[in-house]
């Protein structure tokens, strides 16, 4: 950057009122800050620990156009990341404590700065769910884990059970089958809800095991995983898996806690939005996985993201 547009930089962060403050730099943020500021809006891009959000944790992207050879989670979440930076927007690495998005001027409180802006577009993304079965909770990081992609190293040979049957579960059990020397990809039905070329994929290799129709009863051990506990849906028949690893892939809660009795959400928790990204209030807009739809992918997140930046420049969609 030259020294003209850090100063510019500085001192736009120093008046902390924004145009629009984006809060969450998953795909959804990153893209709204780069068609914000391409529009010319002062943007203030809030993230709590690293840009790309789950993106940025993924092993491998195959179903973004633009990558016949697929590409690393890493390596798009960085390439978004620099785009976001070159296209003028500020970037701020702080846990967001609180929203006020009631008033005229939204007000976003973090644990350093209250900053202000005329516009809000809320993109925090949703969190792995937990199952809550006995033994997970005192077993995380100690076998049990919720990304495949960074802690599946720690198991390298060794033997380990991936939980669901979505894209997450059986993009996991790939991931592992990788360096692994067993997978057990435990699902609680016959069917998938992951995509067919998924499942083939993994229906195909020899060190992934399916457990189907199996409920998850409890994760086993003393210090360290040792087993799952499985019991049979149809037969009742329990079975002890031995591994030292289970991951956990059993769906996303939405990270709407902080905006919960300000926007709206939907019974899942996700916030209600129209085909603009609009909340139920005005100039608040939301993006990526923590919008009510149907399909959350990276595509259909960059496509909010530049939906929502768009309507907050006032534009009707
Ligand atoms: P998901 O699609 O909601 O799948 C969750 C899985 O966990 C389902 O198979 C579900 O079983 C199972 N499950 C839920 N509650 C359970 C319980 N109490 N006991 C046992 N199993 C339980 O979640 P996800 O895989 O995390 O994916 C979330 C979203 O991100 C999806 O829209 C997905 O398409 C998307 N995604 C996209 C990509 C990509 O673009 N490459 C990668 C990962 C995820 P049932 O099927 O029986 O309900």
């Amino acid at each position: 950057m030259c020294k003209r547009a850090v100063c510019k930089a500085f001192l736009r962060r120093w008046n902390k009122m924004y145009d629009l403050i984006i809060a969450g730099s998953g795909p959804a943020g990153l893209t709204a800050a780069i068609y914000a500021c391409r529009s010319g809006l002062k943007t203030l891009l809030i993230e709590r620990a690293f840009a790309g959000g789950q993106m940025a944790i993924s092993h491998m992207i195959d179903n973004y156009p633009g990558f016949e050879n697929e590409v690393t989670g890493a390596a798009l979440a960085n390439s978004m990341k620099l785009q976001a930076q070159k296209s003028g927007a500020d970037m701020v690495t702080e846990e967001i404590k609180s929203f006020e998005l009631t008033g005229e001027t939204k007000k976003v409180a973090t644990s350093k700065n209250t900053y202000e802006a005329k516009s809000v577009i809320l993109a925090m993304g949703a969190e792995p769910k937990r199952l809550c079965i006995p033994g997970e909770e005192e077993m995380i990081g100690a076998g049990v884990s919720y990304c495949a992609t960074c802690d599946g190293a720690f198991f390298k040979d060794g033997e380990v059970a991936v939980i669901g049957g979505g894209n997450t579960a059986v993009e996991d059990a790939l991931y592992l089958a990788k360096f692994c020397k067993k997978i057990y990809l435990v699902h609680r039905r016959d069917q998938f809800r992951a995509s067919p070329s998924l499942v083939e994929a993994a229906q195909k290799l020899d060190n992934i095991e399916f457990v189907l129709n199996s409920i998850p009863l409890s994760v086993n051990g003393e210090y360290t995983v040792q087993s799952l506990s499985v019991k049979h849906n149809d037969t009742g028949e329990e079975r002890q898996i031995f591994v030292t690893g289970v991951f956990f892939a059993v769906g996303q809660i939405p990270k709407t806690k902080l905006v919960a009795g300000q926007v709206e959400l939907d019974e899942g928790g996700y916030i209600k939005s129209d085909e603009g990204c609009k909340t139920n209030l005005p100039n608040v807009f939301c993006a990526g996985d923590i919008r009510s739809k149907p399909l959350r992918q990276i595509v259909t997140a960059v496509a909010d993201g530049a939906v929502a930046a768009t309507a907050a420049l006032g534009f009707e969609i």
